[in-house]
């Protein structure tokens, strides 16, 4: 995906854009590559093919969810930082949290946060399970894009969003009726389930998202192992 059609399917997706946001993002797609060269961030390196499969694929996510509308995102597992730090460039407005468990990730992430003069951006080296006890019911949405698979995710992230704010997740295909017995006891409920294609590639995409009904019983998110062991 050339610049040109990116930014033709990005004011399709209804995102208004400014030149210094598309300069931030092509900074990052610098940073992204230079780094990649020192530590392994993604597998994807081709110009175009991170235009289209990183930062056109974050973009997506306002098909189910209005981001001028959200103060604070986390978004969990967010390795080389998609999608939080491509909804950062194009919403600055929002307070975002990035979480990873590897810490040369975590570091590339300052990194680029220093770099692209992002402001109200929290980089946290922290398992999901672990930071979610101590941060529960704190951000409006939580994000996770190939993370995990749904039951899995929604013990991570669901403990995270505030009563009526939303968990999206973003995945390949991905079966719903999985999830059931997870989201009554993590207190979810789906209100979307938005399929479509990837422009041009026409690989399968899913954004699941979950509002919150009630507060989670603090006896979740459970211990990694147990979490392993036994998915909800
Ligand atoms: N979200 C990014 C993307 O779409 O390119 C990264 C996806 S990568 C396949 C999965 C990331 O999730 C890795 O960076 C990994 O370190 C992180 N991760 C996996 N389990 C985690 C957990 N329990 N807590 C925090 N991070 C986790």
């Amino acid at each position: 995906m050339n610049l040109d059609v990116f930014k033709d399917e990005v004011s399709k997706l209804g995102i208004k854009y400014t030149d210094d946001m598309l300069e931030k993002l092509e900074k990052y797609y610098e940073l992204l590559i230079s780094y990649n060269e020192k530590m392994n961030l993604t597998a994807i390196t081709e110009k175009e093919d991170v235009y289209l499969k990183h930062f056109y694929d974050s973009l997506t996510i306002v098909k189910v969810i209005d981001l001028n509308s959200i103060n604070s995102v986390c978004d969990i597992g967010t390795g080389a930082g998609f999608p939080g730090i491509v909804l950062k460039i194009f919403f600055p407005n929002i307070e975002l949290t990035l979480v990873d468990a590897l810490n040369k990730r975590i570091n590339f992430l300052e990194t680029t946060v220093l770099k692209l003069n992002l402001t109200n951006v929290t980089c946290v080296h922290a398992r999901a399970e672990e930071y979610a006890l101590k941060n529960r019911e704190k951000f409006d949405l939580v994000t996770a894009r190939a993370v995990a698979s749904l039951p899995v995710l929604l013990e991570y992230c669901l403990p995270l969003v505030k009563v009526s704010g939303y968990f999206v997740a973003m995945k390949g295909s991905e079966d719903i009726s999985l999830a059931g017995n997870a989201l009554n006891k993590l207190s979810g409920e789906i209100d979307i389930n938005n399929k479509f294609l990837l422009p041009f590639e026409n690989s399968n995409r899913t954004l699941i998202r979950v509002k919150k009904i009630n507060k989670t019983d603090k006896k979740f998110p459970r211990k990694f192992s147990e979490i392993k062991k036994r998915p909800l």
